[in-house]
């Protein structure tokens, strides 16, 4: 089922891409995308305040998200489109490469299965 969304997506990414084709702009498109989100969680803490982030030393496997409150409808709205537009720069990287990014998902779930806490993420 998630695999046919995956590749519905990929699909529709292949379609909509039209200005920025170039594996380069896909490239330098997904970065601006990534810092976006940064962003906008940022702004989730500064400007808007529903959540925080107490900062502190976060032990390995025992630690926190170190976020305080929850994401309001708006912040969350923001951050979900944000993390849109870097999904779909993503995905069309895989497609400018030819990668079926539904592979990449099973493969990555097989290597969490596989090392679990040790992947060391
Ligand atoms: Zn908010």
């Amino acid at each position: 089922m998630e695999s046919d969304l995956l590749t519905e997506y990929r699909s529709r990414a292949a379609g909509v891409i039209a200005r920025n084709k170039s594996v380069l702009d896909i490239l330098s498109k997904q970065q601006c995308a990534g810092a976006k989100v940064v962003r906008s969680v940022i702004k989730a803490v500064t400007a808007c305040g529903c959540i925080g982030i107490n900062g502190c030393k976060n032990p390995p496997r025992t630690g926190t998200t170190q976020i305080e409150g929850e994401l309001c409808e708006d912040c969350e709205n923001i951050i979900m489109t944000e993390m849109g537009e870097m999904f779909f720069y993503f995905v069309s990287l895989c497609n400018a490469l030819g990668i079926d990014v539904a592979e990449v998902v099973r493969r990555d779930m097989s290597r969490c299965d596989m090392l679990g806490p040790y992947s060391l993420r």
